[in-house]
């Protein structure tokens, strides 16, 4: 039996990874400074896995920004504008990734987006018929010569490649229909395999997460050939696949010219003994046994039951690893001082998945599990312990009933009751919560959480930033104030920290993209709400202005989504508890008088699973978490939510179920396009299509609002429409917000005035 790893976090324990490419970008240091960071930081992350137990190390998966991004490199597929202007390889990457390095022109960065449910994102490659037929040439030097460094630390190295299926389904293609694309991509593949094999490598893991998706029979189809044509030359191939099942694709796969195949025996939980038999019997069979995307420790000895009888069939042809790349895990809990002993014996990072490893194979191979036995207690301990479980939360949750899920009027009543109440003009203005969050304001927090002001200091600092950010939305003529959220450092973090059941970490930094990592909140136990956590700003905020300010709160299933989450009971029921504290969070805003409460959903499309026939039931559950959280609001009490994404065709439905008074998107980059989706289906509550890009300093022209808007009144009536930019304005500065909103203001204007 082998241990292998699918990938390891690249950033660092300490996030040396972001650190050096910050100085790096700032012109801090060399290129070859920065260069040689990296190549520490690899054999750093090769040694601690090879001290932990790992025998096969994994290559090619570490990237100074990404790792889609280093295939597309490899691949010669950097876009033409681009490659234009720049001879310097890394800094061509930094180009494509960020638009800019600190050599060469500036140049529209391609596009970000999620790594399946994942909160990793990765750089879109851009395909199309030209570049691939153009002649820069393939080179996999990167990655053979990092193989080479690798066998400083074990001669048992495995290359890392995403394989040209899962490349093709992420990219984006202008004109051609993407598959037609693939003869010229498998050129490409065929080039690089080529290149490892001479090069003498052996294992390459090619990663092909797209087979847990239920695939069409043309991409079914796309599959067979593209593994029909590769030629693997001396490889040996694992194809890898990770974060759903692939027990639909195993007839497909097994035909094909593979060394082996991994499976996530996490995420899923089905019939491995069923694949493995239907597999040839040369194949090596890698289990992923242990979660390669929480924090939790495993319970050794379920895992070593699982595994006896596999084990006895197949020998050496086991091998076992992480269900995923360890990318999504933080590194390592060693370096968390802070936590109490009970709550660190349950938690397991990325070195310590790897130890769990070693242990199982130790186990295994002696049929001894004394050592996993002890090992697992504390796995075991966490899911009996006092600490998560809380019996008043558990007896609400078993009490909701029907009603608890809906308001009481139908969204038409409630806009009669609203509209007295508010007494708003037509196209109402406002914005998404948050305003420029100044270096002043972070060092305010920053020294609060240092204790070197006291609270009563740091709450007149805070109320001093809420009353400008009022007198200044008064200025600018919006309708519908916000305080500005100048106390909160993250929309997840604030709550997180207010709430029973979750806990937080010094070091347990994950990868977002690039340099940018987070630290997630870990929800461990029932989750409630222990005292009011917004009260005080928002009355302060009222107390100064005539006008409505809008309470800004996050939504149950954006915490669920970007927080580590407890692995003993289902997220349906874990979305339920966080609604029910948001919702007491609702009950004691209306009883203050608030009149309009926002409850942010940013993360409601991420948390969709990976394969399309589980959305369904996915869906009905995050919308009646949402639902739970603002259900007790009476009619009077405006709910607002906020998506900031612009695809909502396929989920619409999901969208109306909200049932959320009024809706804030963002709409600006696709020019309104996306508001076909709300055409078709008749969205039937209030609308505000953002109308201007927050991502960018450019400051927006009234006419071209006057034009959106105006486009906006084809898809929803003006009655419905409102107004505001697609997004909360917390990196933004001052002086661009400032004109950027009066414009928006005046464009506003202009439209009533011709009303
Ligand atoms: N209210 C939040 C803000 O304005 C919403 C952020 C988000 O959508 N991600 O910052
Ligand atoms: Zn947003």
């Amino acid at each position: 039996m082998h241990i292998h790893n699918l990938g390891f976090p690249r950033i660092g324990a300490k996030r040396e990874l972001k650190f050096s490419l910050e100085k790096y970008w700032r012109g801090e240091i060399t290129q070859a400074e920065f260069l040689t960071s990296c190549k520490q930081l690899r054999q750093q992350n090769w040694q601690l896995q090879h001290d932990a137990g790992v025998e096969w190390l994994p290559v090619g998966d570490f990237a100074h920004y990404d790792h889609v991004l280093n295939t597309t490199l490899m691949l010669g597929l950097a876009p033409e504008r681009f490659v234009a202007n720049d001879s310097n390889a890394l800094d061509l990457e930094f180009r494509v990734a960020r638009g800019q390095a600190p050599s060469g022109c500036q140049c529209a960065a391609s596009d970000m987006t999620k790594w399946f449910n994942t909160n990793y994102h990765y750089i879109v490659p851009e395909l199309n018929e030209n570049l691939l037929a153009s002649l820069t040439p393939v080179n996999a030097q990167s990655l053979i010569s990092q193989c080479e460094e690798a066998k400083q630390v074990s001669d048992k190295t495995k290359a890392v490649l995403l394989g040209p299926i899962s490349y093709l389904y992420l990219s984006v293609c202008q004109d051609e229909e993407k598959l037609s694309l693939l003869p010229a991509l498998l050129v490409r593949y065929r080039a690089l395999l080529e290149q490892l094999s001479l090069a003498g490598i052996t294992w390459l893991q090619l990663d092909e997460p797209v087979l847990g998706l239920e695939l069409d029979e043309i991409w079914q189809d796309a599959f067979t050939s593209a593994y029909q044509q590769l030629d693997k030359g001396r490889l040996k191939l694992l194809l890898t696949s990770y974060f759903a099942s692939i027990d639909h694709h195993v007839e497909l796969i097994k035909p094909l010219d593979f060394d082996g195949l991994h499976i996530d025996l996490v995420t899923q939980e089905k019939d491995v003994t069923a694949i493995v038999n239907a597999l040839p019997e040369h194949w090596v069979i890698s289990l992923g046994v242990i979660n390669g995307r929480n924090i939790w420790k495993t319970d050794l000895v379920s895992v070593y039951q699982k595994l006896q009888p596999l084990y006895r069939q197949l020998n050496d042809r086991l091998w076992i690893a992480p269900s995923c790349s360890l990318l999504h895990s933080p590194v390592d809990l060693q370096q968390e001082s802070k936590l109490d002993a009970e709550f660190k014996s349950w938690l397991a990072f990325a070195k310590q998945k790897c130890e769990e490893l070693t242990l199982l194979k130790y186990a295994l191979e002696h049929e001894n599990s004394d050592e996993i036995t002890l090992y697992s207690n504390a796995a075991l301990a966490r899911c009996v312990s006092k600490r998560i479980h809380n019996e008043s939360v558990r007896t609400r949750i078993n009490g909701l009933s029907h009603d608890d899920f809906h308001r009481k009027q139908s969204f038409l009543e409630r806009k009669v009751v609203q509209q007295k109440a508010l007494n708003l003009p037509i196209l109402p203005t406002t914005t998404i919560g948050s305003f420029p969050q100044t270096g002043d304001i972070r060092e305010v927090r920053a020294k609060w959480r240092r204790k070197e002001i006291t609270e009563k200091q740091y709450q007149s600092l805070i109320e001093e930033e809420i009353r400008n950010t009022i007198i200044k939305q008064e200025d600018i003529g919006l309708d519908v104030l916000v305080h500005g959220e100048a106390e909160r450092n993250d929309m997840v973090e604030y709550f997180g920290e207010l709430l029973e059941g979750v806990a937080f970490t010094q070091f347990a930094w994950v990868q977002s993209y690039g340099s940018r990592c987070v630290k997630p909140p870990i929800i461990f136990g029932d989750v409630s709400r222990k005292q009011a956590m917004t009260i005080s700003w928002i009355n302060y905020a009222q107390s100064l202005t005539d006008r409505p300010v809008k309470a800004m709160l996050t939504g149950p299933i954006t915490i669920l989504c970007w927080s580590f989450v407890r692995d003993d009971i289902s997220r349906e029921d874990v979305a339920k508890q966080i609604a029910l504290a948001i919702s007491d969070e609702v009950v004691d805003l209306v009883d203050n008088g608030t009149q309009i409460i926002q409850i942010d959903e940013p993360a409601i499309r991420e948390g969709m699973p990976i394969k399309q026939s589980e959305w369904q039931s996915y869906l009905s559950w995050a919308t009646a978490a949402f639902c739970l959280s603002a259900a007790k609001a009476p009619a009077k009490t405006q709910i607002h939510s906020h998506m900031c994404y612009s695809e909502f065709n396929d989920i619409l439905p999901a969208i109306i179920a909200l049932d959320a008074d009024v809706l804030t998107v963002e709409t600006t980059r696709s020019n309104m396009a996306l508001l076909d989706a709300f055409d078709e289906q008749a969205y039937p509550n209030d609308l505000g299509p953002g109308v201007y890009d927050i991502h960018t300093p450019n400051v927006p022209e009234v006419d071209w609002m006057v034009d959106l808007l105006e486009k906006a009144q084809k898809y929803i009536p003006i009655e419905r429409l409102w107004v505001n930019p697609d997004c909360g304005l917390k990196t933004r500065s001052w002086q661009e917000t400032k004109l950027a909103l009066e414009n928006m203001v005046t464009a506003v204007k202009k439209l009533r005035s011709a009303y």
